[in-house]
């Protein structure tokens, strides 16, 4: 609540903003909205996967949302529908596990699953989860691979249910003002960007994160993905060809997957934007370069503490409960038919360029992005 109050027209008047520079800020404003109560029922979402981010964020961001809740569980650990069932009130009928997934189709709760997945489990879920008649959401990095992508897209399309990545930063009012900066050119066109998401690995050296079968990729799959995103929806366009090079300072740890990777996007027209991922780099930032100043983000990745500057001066927007406006979000778009911001489509672009990377670290050369 502080930091809502802070929101107000004292850091409108220093960013620069009274009058129709704040009229300006009218997209940001509604999409914080995301919050907002929906007509009448609230989704039923079950999260399959309780990890660390189900744990850590999912589940408590759960208990902040106004159109849907957590209704169901799926797990393939006993101890933890025990727990769970008790911390958040899940009645014994909407727990599952991976056996009895399916049976998930006569459940009337639950209309939203939630796959919070290692990421080659991802394809197998959403489309077993769309099979039984359930709208998606799918954590990140969307799978594998573009392919992969592809087929959720279309196994959703078919059985005709929604399909939502878990892109929370798009929901994020800092991100949000990178967006509409970048994209309505508000200081004239970009004319530098790097960006960069990363952090020093310290967990557990046989994590599914580590293997490729399990993870496909290493930091690039799991935080650069961030970074392309950033730079396609700072731009609002799409990259064409990639050039990679990787750096391994820990091969024994990253013996399956990347640690370090630095790329170069190429969008239409030439521009080229900078980009990096590392689990040996804490990182997290975006800086661009315009005709008329500068305006960056950091941190800029996070679940909080997202800080912005533009040469109107700081960014006054507050912290939000990311995940629960994205989850929010896609629960009205649900309940009111209309399409979320982050489909799969979102995922399956930021796929391909992943893939034109990993290529291009085999090559050596700059890659097309097809
Ligand atoms: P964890 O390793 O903490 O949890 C994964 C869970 O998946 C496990 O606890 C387990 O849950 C279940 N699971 C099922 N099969 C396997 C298997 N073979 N190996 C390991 N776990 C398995 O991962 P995270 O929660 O950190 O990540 C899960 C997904 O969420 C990933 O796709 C990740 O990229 C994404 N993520 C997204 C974030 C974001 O900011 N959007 C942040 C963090 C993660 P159970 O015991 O219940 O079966």
């Amino acid at each position: 609540m502080k930091s809502a109050s802070k929101f107000s027209r004292r850091n409108f008047l220093h960013y620069g903003l009274a009058g129709a520079g704040a009229m300006a800020l009218a997209p940001t404003l509604s999409a914080l909205a995301a919050c907002s109560p929906a007509p009448d029922k609230k989704m039923g979402i079950a999260l399959v996967g309780l990890g660390g981010y189900s744990n850590g964020q999912l589940a408590p961001a759960l208990q902040q949302t106004n159109n849907c809740y957590l209704a169901g569980i799926v797990t393939g650990t006993p101890d933890k529908a025990t727990k769970w069932a008790q911390q958040y009130n899940i009645p014994q009928k909407n727990i599952y596990n991976y056996q009895n997934f399916d049976q998930i189709v006569d459940n009337k709760d639950i209309d939203i699953i939630y796959i919070v997945l290692p990421v080659a489990l991802h394809k197998e879920y959403t489309i077993r989860a769309a099979q039984a008649g359930k709208h998606v959401i799918c954590e990140k990095p969307m799978a594998l691979n573009a392919r992969d992508c592809e087929d959720m897209i279309a196994a959703c399309k078919k059985a005709n249910r929604m399909l939502s990545i878990g892109y929370r930063l798009h929901f994020e009012p800092h991100n949000m003002e990178v967006m509409r900066l970048g994209q309505k050119q508000v200081f004239g066109k970009v004319t530098q960007l790097e960006n960069a998401n990363g952090f020093v690995y310290g967990g557990n050296p046989n994590a599914w994160r580590l293997k490729k079968a399990l993870s496909g990729g290493g930091a690039l799959m799991d935080m650069g993905i961030y970074a392309i995103q950033g730079a396609r929806y700072t731009l609002g366009q799409e990259p064409i060809a990639v050039m990679a090079r990787q750096e391994k300072t820990k091969p024994d740890l990253f013996k399956e997957v990347d640690e370090t990777i630095y790329w170069e996007l190429e969008f239409p027209g030439g521009f080229k934007s900078q980009g990096k991922s590392s689990y040996n780099n804490n990182w997290s930032y975006l800086k661009a370069k315009t005709e008329k100043g500068s305006f960056e983000l950091e941190p800029a990745y996070g679940y909080g503490g997202i800080q912005g500057k533009t040469p109107n001066g700081v960014m006054p927007f507050p912290q939000i409960n990311q995940q629960a406006a994205q989850m929010d979000d896609f629960a009205r778009c649900v309940l009111t038919s209309k399409p979320t911001r982050v489909p799969g489509e979102e995922g399956l672009k930021d796929m391909k360029v992943v893939d034109a990377i990993y290529r291009s670290l085999v090559s050596g050369k700059q890659e097309r992005i097809v």
